[in-house]
């Protein structure tokens, strides 16, 4: 069971998270948004705060904090800034708690340690025009090629999608499951923007602060 009485230490942090939420966030906000203005300054002032990996392990270069310092960063993040909130619990929830979950060493030294230090921005890649709540309509895939994998899709609503370096890109492997709708035929690569065949771009929508924050489709081509 979870004890969710908070310790000194979860109070210091969510004391530091809120100063800095008062001082380099909310006299801005309203700038950025009327803008559509991404502030990646604010993610290396994250950073320094230890942020941007507040619960992955220090030996993967994190705070190496619990879960519950997770959502109180999310917590005080939310209440100034709502795109700010996403793209925490995007980079750290999402991505990298993935990474530390599931990928390799290599994977973990390549991608996750710079991730952990806000050095890297990262983000998750599962949802698709078609494909929302229910995964198992995805369209992309990817086939061998030798050594290789070729992938190939589009997905939308990536939060960061547009500035990430790093990418998880779900897609179907097995072409019989996805006939089958069979879940275990989808598998997830660790994607780079700088990769051959990557694209992204943003759509414009009525509002601001979700512009700032989501609506961004990538193509993946090679
Ligand atoms: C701010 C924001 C950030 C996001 N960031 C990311 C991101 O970083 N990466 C990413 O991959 N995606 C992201 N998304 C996409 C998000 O995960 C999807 O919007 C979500 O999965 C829902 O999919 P959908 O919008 O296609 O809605 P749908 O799946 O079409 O659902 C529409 C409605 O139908 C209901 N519904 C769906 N299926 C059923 C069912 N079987 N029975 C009954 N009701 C049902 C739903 O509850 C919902 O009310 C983001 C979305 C937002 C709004």
């Amino acid at each position: 069971m979870i004890e969710l009485q908070l310790t000194e230490e979860h109070i210091a942090l969510q004391r530091t998270v809120r100063e800095f939420c008062a001082g380099e966030v909310a006299p801005y906000i309203k700038e950025w948004d009327e803008k559509s203005h991404f502030e990646r300054s604010v993610f290396e002032k994250m950073a320094d705060l230890g942020l941007m990996g507040v619960c992955i392990p220090e030996q993967y270069g994190g705070a190496g904090f619990d879960y519950i310092s997770l959502g109180i960063v999310c917590e005080e993040l939310e209440a100034c800034d709502t795109f700010l909130r996403v793209a925490m619990s995007v980079h750290v929830g999402l991505n990298s708690l993935s990474v530390f979950s599931w990928g390799t060493e290599e994977q973990k030294q390549k991608y996750l340690v710079p991730q952990a230090k806000g050095e890297k921005l990262a983000t998750f890649g599962l949802t698709e025009p078609n494909a929302g709540s229910d995964v198992i309509g995805m369209k992309s895939y990817a086939k061998r090629d030798g050594d290789d994998w070729i992938l190939n899709g589009e997905k939308m609503w990536i939060s960061l999608g547009d500035v990430a370096d790093h990418f998880l890109f779900f897609c179907w492997t097995d072409a019989e499951k996805q006939k089958n709708r069979d879940h275990s035929g989808i598998s997830c690569f660790i994607v780079e923007r700088t990769m051959a065949g990557f694209s992204s771009g943003t759509r414009s929508t009525a509002n601001s602060a979700s512009r700032r924050a989501t609506p961004v489709i990538f193509h993946y081509r090679m």
